[in-house]
C-alpha cells in the first residue's frame, strides 16, 4: 500500500503503523480469505499464544484455500491443545544456557541475545512460544548486562541477535547496541535472525539500512521463510536493501507437516530464496515444543526429502537438515 502525502511525495507507510494494524482476529482473517464459512468453527483456542499476522503477509495467502501453507503457519488449530508426550515448554534447554539477562551461550564463539520478546507474526510452530520473555530481554537497560557479559568473554567473536524478533526493536535501540559493540573489538561479526524482512518488509527502511551499513563488522542476516509463497516484490526489495548495506543473507526453515513437507515445495523455496539473493542455511527438524506436535515430520521422511532436493538442486541450494538438542555443542545433523 502506498500513501500520497500532502506534498505529493510518495512515501511507504511507517512499519510500526503497519504492525499495529496487523490481524489479530481469526474470524477476520478467514473472512478476508473468503473462508468465512469456516469462521463458524472459530475461534479455535489459541492455547495462550495469540494470532497475529501483518496484512501484507495475509495478502500472500491464497483465497479460498483452507490448506494454504501461509495460513497454516498463522492460524491456531485445535490440535495445539493436545498434550503429547515428549512435547514440552522449554524444548531446547534455553533456560539452562542463560548466562546473563537475555544472553544464551551454548556454542563456542557465539553468544545469542534474546533481543526482543515481540514478533510481527506469531508462528504456531514456534519453539519460544512458552519462553518467559518478560524478564529476559537483552535490550533492557541499554543492553548493559548483555554487553558486560560479552565484554568479559573474549572467546565470543560473533554476536547473534534473536528473539522474539530483534528487528521488532526500534532502530534507536539497535543504534544503542551498535555503540556498545564499538568497545568490544573481539566481536567481529553480528548476526541477526529475523522473520521481519519476509513478513513485514517495510521494516527494512532507510534509517535501519543506514545503521546496518554503518556498522564496522561483518553482518549476516538469517531470514526465516518456510515457503516460496512468502516472497513477493516487496520482500525481494527488502532483501536487496539488506545486501546493499553489506549483509550476507541466509535462510533457515522449519520442516512442517502439510506446509512444506514435500520435495516440490522445498525445491521451490530454495530456488525462490536464491532469486532473492538468499542462500538456504538450515532446514530444522521441529523443536518438540508443547502445542506443535501436529507439525512434526518423521526423520526418515525428512531425510528422503533432502535426498530428493539433492537430486534436483545445485549443492549450494540444499540446506543442512539439523535438529537442536539441549546440551549439544552444535546443531545436530539428522
Ligand atoms: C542455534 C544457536 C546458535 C547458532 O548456531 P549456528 O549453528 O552457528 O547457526 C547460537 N546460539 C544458540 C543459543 C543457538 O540456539
Ligand atoms: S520467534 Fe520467529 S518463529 Fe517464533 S513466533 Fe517469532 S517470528 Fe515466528
Amino acid at each position: 500500500m502506498i500513501t500520497v502525502s500532502p506534498g505529493a511525495r510518495i512515501t511507504s507507510p511507517d512499519w510500526r503503523q503497519l504492525w499495529r494494524d496487523s490481524i489479530t482476529d481469526g474470524r477476520e482473517l478467514l473472512e478476508l480469505l473468503d473462508l468465512g464459512h469456516l469462521a463458524d468453527q472459530w475461534p479455535a483456542e489459541d492455547a495462550g499464544f495469540a494470532l497475529r499476522v501483518p496484512r501484507g503477509f495475509a495478502a500472500r495467502m491464497r483465497r479460498g484455500d483452507p490448506r494454504d501453507p501461509l495460513l497454516l503457519q498463522a492460524l491456531p488449530q485445535l490440535a495445539e491443545l493436545a498434550q503429547v508426550p515428549g512435547f514440552v515448554a522449554d524444548a531446547v534447554g534455553d533456560l539452562a544456557a542463560r548466562e546473563a539477562q537475555g544472553v544464551l551461550h551454548k556454542y563456542q564463539g557465539r553468544a545469542l541475545l534474546i533481543a526482543s520478546g515481540s514478533c510481527a507474526i506469531n508462528c504456531r510452530y514456534c519453539f519460544r512460544r512458552h519462553f518467559p520473555y518478560g524478564d529476559e530481554v537483552a535490550a533492557a537497560g541499554q543492553w548493559r548486562e548483555a554487553l558486560e557479559h560479552v565484554a568479559q568473554d573474549k572467546s565470543i567473536n560473533e554476536l547473534i541477535l534473536s528473539g522474539g524478533d530483534p528487528l521488532a526493536l526500534a532502530t534507536s535501540k539497535l543504534e544503542e547496541l551498535g555503540r556498545g559493540l564499538a568497545d568490544l573489538p573481539h566481536v567481529t561479526r553480528l548476526r541477526i535472525h529475523t522473520r521481519l524482512p519476509v513478513v513485514l518488509p517495510e521494516r527494512i527502511d532507510g534509517p535501519f539500512v543506514a545503521w546496518l551499513r554503518s556498522l564496522p563488522l561483518q553482518k549476516v542476516i538469517v531470514l526465516h521463510a518456510n515457503h516460496a509463497n512468502e516472497f513477493d516484490e516487496a520482500v525481494d526489495a527488502a532483501c536487496a536493501r539488506l545486501r546493499d548495506a553489506g549483509a550476507t543473507l541466509l535462510n533457515q526453515s522449519v520442516l512442517l507437516r502439510d506446509i512444506n513437507d514435500d520435495a516440490d515445495a522445498l525445491v521451490d523455496l530454495s530456488e525462490r530464496l536464491f532469486a532473492a539473493g538468499v542462500l538456504p542455511y538450515y532446514l530444522h527438524q521441529l523443536d518438540r515444543v508443547q502445542g506443535a506436535a501436529h507439525f512434526e515430520v518423521a526423520d526418515a521422511r525428512a531425510l528422503a526429502l533432502v535426498e530428493a532436493m539433492r537430486a534436483r538442486l545445485p549443492g549450494y541450494l540444499v540446506p543442512k537438515l539439523v535438529r537442536e538438542i539441549g546440551g549439544d555443542p552444535a546443531k545436530r545433523p539428522v
